[in-house]
């Protein structure tokens, strides 16, 4: 059988950059789920879908094929066969992720795909419903949060050197947008699971929180 680890929490926490971490540190597969739903957004925004329309971006979903592959460890992230990791990563992406995540059949489609990776492999999956939902017999789910200002501040940096970089004002404003829509949609909103164990890292540096998460695990294993 295999151990399934479930980090939810909401944008910025540092989910992906610890679960990464501390998957890589045990042996585990790093499955960040938020990729697939940006695949599935991105792919409609490039067929310049309206992505708030439900409608356009179902009748998208039989063509699209999501695909995570894992090269030397890394996630890497497949739509049709194209490597899009780097082309998710914007923030009109970002937006229209959280847009099609609402989309009960986008929610569906993916579902399938998550659980078979987590059936499969020893995993760290990191995403909003993954112990609510997906994996609500993982053998640990962890919620992992932090302050919006302390999470915008973390994403402002990462992406302050990339072209067309946006403002701390406006990552900000970006975070408190995502946290409203991904907390208050009507299926699988992100909220922590009745048995997650809540880690608060507005204090902690990255070090010190990936240390906190592997010692949780390593307890367990
Ligand atoms: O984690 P990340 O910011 O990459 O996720 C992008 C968007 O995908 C989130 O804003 C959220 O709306 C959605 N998401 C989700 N369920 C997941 C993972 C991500 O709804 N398990």
């Amino acid at each position: 059988m295999s151990i399934n680890i479930a980090i939810d929490g909401p944008a910025g926490a540092g989910k992906s950059t610890i679960a990464r971490k501390a998957a890589a540190e045990l042996g585990f597969i790093y499955v960040d789920t938020g990729a697939l739903y940006r695949s599935v957004a991105y792919y409609s925004v490039s067929k310049g879908a309206d992505v708030s329309v439900p409608e356009n971006v179902e009748k998208l979903l039989p063509g699209i094929t999501p695909e995570l592959r894992f090269i030397e460890g890394v996630q890497h992230v497949f739509v049709n066969g194209e490597d899009v990791s780097d082309k998710i990563r914007t923030p009109q992406v970002s937006m229209a992720a959280s847009k099609v995540s609402a989309i009960p059949a986008v929610r569906a489609f993916l579902f399938e795909l998550q659980q078979k990776i987590a059936r499969e492999n020893n995993v760290i999956m990191d995403g909003r419903d993954i112990g609510t939902v997906v994996l609500p017999n993982a053998d640990l789910k962890i919620f992992l949060t932090a302050s919006p200002e302390a999470r915008a501040d973390r994403r402002f940096k990462e992406l302050k050197d990339k072209p067309d970089a946006p403002s701390y004002e406006e990552v900000l404003a970006d975070i408190i947008k995502r946290d409203h829509d991904d907390s208050t949609r009507a299926i699988a909103p992100l909220k922590q699971a009745e048995d997650a164990v809540l880690c608060d890292t507005t204090s902690l540096s990255l070090e010190e929180s990936v240390d906190k998460i592997i010692g949780m695990i390593k307890k367990l294993l």
